[in-house]
């Protein structure tokens, strides 16, 4: 006789520590095998062979791979269509449940209802938990029940209901929200099993980036200064987590714990990336078009010539260019400067806010579908939370507030001051006023 098996479905929470949807399959009745699907109806649509983040995703697998190998188990790595996969694993072994964690995405969401179906058309359940925010769905809703769409009011009744339950860990009363799932205590219900073979990057049709990532942990000191120093892009002064988020690498409980304790600015940034998931998840039209949807009506220039200035950081609006190299350079580039590039793309040059978003998804290495979409209708004015459209970031201003030196500047643009940079495609008090009178001309303000 075949010994049954739970499953538990590693996806956007790469990391064994701290996991609910795997705390609770070890918590199961039967041995659990861990496994990842690399996703070809999301790998085929990456246009870079060396894409970063399949690179980063990879690295990651082998050490979840060499970690679970330490506790006498393995990790199943599939590459191909999720809904064949799991009809395979369906022939290959008697599995009881399956457990995993949300994905509030809409490819995500569309891809976990057909499995749950397929599960259930053979007597499988599919549990599934919340891990990757602190608050998802309902949990932050306003009084009559329907989703914010404005950040303030969000973020208090986040902060609130943080207040409402607490739990007891390591001998500290802290919210029962940001408690950790002490995986740890169950790792002998991993299955038994000897090491199964992963596809190399290779295999899968990549290979490995030049690109580095930045490291899982920061100081207390980083974050303890955070509010003084995260607006200045020369400064060391944001944690680079992002991509660790992205991928689970990291838990966002321990992280809002930490925040929480020590910085409270710091903390609202986790909210806004809770605030975007739960936007995507109420609101998914935001994917296709504006949230505001008289934003829709701009006319866009949508200037090739234009466009491909901006993204090779060639517009001649330092702060712009050197943004946009970094971002080239690195798969990174800091806050403050996403915003001043992506203004300087939707209200300067009058390009569609989803052609820079479409770029941000090629070369972030935190690129995450709701904040970077999120991000873009704050810059663009056609968002939930949006800075009125009237309000124009004046790039020249911006970098003598926050590169007043050009410390940052001339790390990215070695020709700046010299005959070789670029003058300005645009000028700044023209395109404001275009600006003005598109954005007036589509809403019929
Ligand atoms: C046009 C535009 C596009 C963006 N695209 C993305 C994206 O694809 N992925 C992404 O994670 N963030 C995105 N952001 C938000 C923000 O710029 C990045 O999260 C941040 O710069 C990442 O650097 P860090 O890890 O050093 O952040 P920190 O400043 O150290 O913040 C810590 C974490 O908080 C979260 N966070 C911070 N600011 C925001 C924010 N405004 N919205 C949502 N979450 C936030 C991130 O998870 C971040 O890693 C975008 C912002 C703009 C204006």
């Amino acid at each position: 006789m075949i010994d049954k098996i739970n499953i538990f479905w590693f996806r956007r929470d790469l990391r064994l520590q701290d996991n609910a949807g795997l705390y609770h399959a070890l918590k199961g009745k039967y041995p659990v095998l861990p496994i990842f699907i690399l996703d070809t109806q999301i790998l085929d649509k990456l246009e870079d062979r060396a894409d970063a983040r399949v690179d980063f995703i990879h690295q990651t697998l082998t050490e979840l791979k060499f970690e679970l190998e330490a506790l006498g188990s393995t990790l199943c790595v599939l590459h191909g269509a999720p809904k064949q996969i799991w009809q395979q694993l369906l022939d290959d072994y008697v599995i009881d449940t399956v457990y995993t964690n949300h994905d509030y995405e809409p490819y995500a969401q569309t891809r976990d209802e057909s499995i749950k179906q397929l599960l259930q058309s053979y007597s499988i359940d599919f549990k599934t938990f919340k891990d990757h925010v602190i608050f998802e769905k309902e949990e932050i809703v306003k009084d009559d029940g329907k989703p914010y769409t404005i950040f303030t009011p969000y973020s208090k009744k986040w902060k609130a209901k943080l207040e409402t339950q607490f739990a007891e860990y390591q001998g500290e009363s802290i919210s029962f929200y940001l408690n950790p799932y002490p995986t740890e205590k169950y790792f002998q219900h991993f299955i038994k099993t000897t090491p199964l073979e992963m596809p190399t990057l290779e295999q899968i049709g990549f290979q490995k980036s030049n690109l580095s990532f930045p490291p899982k942990t920061v100081t207390r000191g980083l974050i303890k200064n955070y509010d003084k120093n995260r607006d200045f892009p020369a400064l060391n002064g944001t944690s680079k987590l992002g991509i660790h988020f992205r991928f689970g690498t990291i838990s966002i409980r321990a992280k809002a714990l930490n925040a929480l304790k020590i910085n409270e600015i710091y903390l609202n940034e986790l909210i806004w990336r809770d605030f975007y998931a739960a936007i995507l998840y109420h609101f998914p039209q935001v994917v296709q078009g504006a949230f505001r949807p008289a934003y829709d009506k701009i006319a866009w220039l949508n200037d090739d010539a234009h466009f491909e200035k901006w993204c090779a950081g060639k517009t001649g609006y330092p702060l712009v260019d050197a943004g946009m190299r970094e971002l080239n350079a690195t798969g990174y580039m800091h806050n403050r400067v996403r915003m001043v590039v992506a203004s300087f793309l939707t209200k300067h040059l009058l390009i569609d806010w989803r052609l820079g978003e479409l770029y941000f998804a090629q070369k972030l290495l935190d690129y995450d579908l709701a904040s970077n979409n999120g991000g873009w209708q704050w810059a663009a004015g056609c968002g939930t939370d949006a800075a009125p459209y009237f309000r124009i970031f004046n790039p020249t201003s911006q970098h003598e507030k926050f590169d007043k030196n050009a410390v940052y500047i001339r790390q990215w643009i070695p020709e700046w001051g010299t005959n070789a940079y670029p003058k300005p495609i645009v000028e700044h008090t023209m395109a404001r006023e275009r600006c003005l009178k598109t954005y007036k001309a589509a809403l019929g303000a």
